[in-house]
């Protein structure tokens, strides 16, 4: 079968298994360059997901010594929901999920997840809970097969088509010159932004995590296209705690909660419908985005250039 026909390239995924475990959702999270401070306590356990409740409790956090960056973030996810951080470049959307993967530890408060203080627990098994799935997703010299079973050691090919399959990539990888064994990146085919994106849905969905971090691209694809993403994604984040990163509003509408964040603090929260109402961020970010107004307030600009 398929496994045996490059013995090499085995061999090489298992002496690098432990170390991809370790380093995974970091690295699809485009994490790898940043120098990580945080020690494993020698006490830690696994750690067990059961619902895959989030619990932000009065998070304050910063790079640097001198600079908070968020403050007082504090926030609840219930098992399976899907909570939308929004707001403006630099707002502190990614550096709140780098907690969560504990990339870094907060200097204040506690990330739990169903209780548990993820520096109580080991890193490899904090990470392996945790999928990515965005514009900086990790893609390496290989074929499509084996970049969707990164990380997934134990799924074989049928696996992978199925994957393939509930991502809506399936269709387009039969029509490469050499389906799942056709060779992307460099020396092989051009990936399209958009089956670059279903190709991360597949590897998430082989993967399986108990929560999701969606970081959504704005690439540029067609209206089939996008719809074709929109429904894998749906199936990818339904009963699956979910973080999204939206940059277009138009996809977290649905979202169970919506946290606005401006200049590392939380400003608003609640659900469009609710957002909407109100007469702040959100609502003057909709109103550009769904070309009802035709910019931003100076007011709203003068606060999110800060
Ligand atoms: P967002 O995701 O909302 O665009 P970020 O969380 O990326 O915001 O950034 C929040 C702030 O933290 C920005 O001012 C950014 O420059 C700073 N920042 C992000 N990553 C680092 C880092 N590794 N070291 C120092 N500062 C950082």
């Amino acid at each position: 079968t398929q496994r045996f026909i490059w013995p090499m390239a085995q061999f090489g995924q298992i002496i690098n298994m432990y170390q991809r475990a370790y380093a995974s959702s970091a690295r699809m999270f485009g994490l790898m360059d940043e120098p990580s401070r945080i020690e494993e306590d020698p006490g830690a356990e696994e750690l067990v997901v059961g619902d895959g409740r989030v619990e932000y409790d009065d998070v304050t956090f910063g790079y640097d010594e001198d600079e908070t960056i968020v403050e007082d973030i504090s926030f609840e996810v219930p098992g399976g929901d899907t909570l939308a951080l929004v707001g403006p470049t630099g707002a502190g959307k990614s550096t709140v999920l780098k907690l969560l993967l504990r990339m870094y530890d907060v200097d204040e408060g506690a990330v739990r997840i169903d209780g548990t203080d993820v520096r109580d627990v080991t890193i490899p098994s904090l990470r392996q809970a945790i999928g990515y799935v965005g514009q900086d997703t990790f893609m390496f010299y290989g074929t499509v097969e084996e970049n969707i079973r990164y990380g997934s050691f134990d799924a074989d090919h049928e696996d992978v088509v199925e994957a393939a399959k509930a991502a809506e990539a399936h269709d387009f990888i039969r029509n490469l010159p050499e389906g799942y064994d056709t060779e992307i990146g460099e020396r092989g085919v051009k990936l399209s932004g958009g089956q670059r994106q279903r190709l991360s849905i597949a590897r998430a969905v082989l993967r399986d995590p108990d929560i999701l971090i969606l970081d959504e691209a704005t690439s540029d694809v067609d209206t089939e296209t996008e719809m074709l993403i929109q429904r894998s994604l749906d199936r990818l984040t339904e009963d699956r705690t979910t973080f999204s990163i939206a940059h277009r509003l138009s996809t977290i509408k649905d979202a169970d909660k919506i946290v606005v964040l401006e200049d590392g603090r939380i400003v608003e929260r609640g659900t469009h419908e609710e957002l909407i109402g109100e007469d702040g961020l959100y609502a003057h970010l909709w109103g550009v985005q769904a070309g009802e107004i035709d910019e931003l307030p100076d007011e709203f600009v003068e606060r999110a250039s800060r």
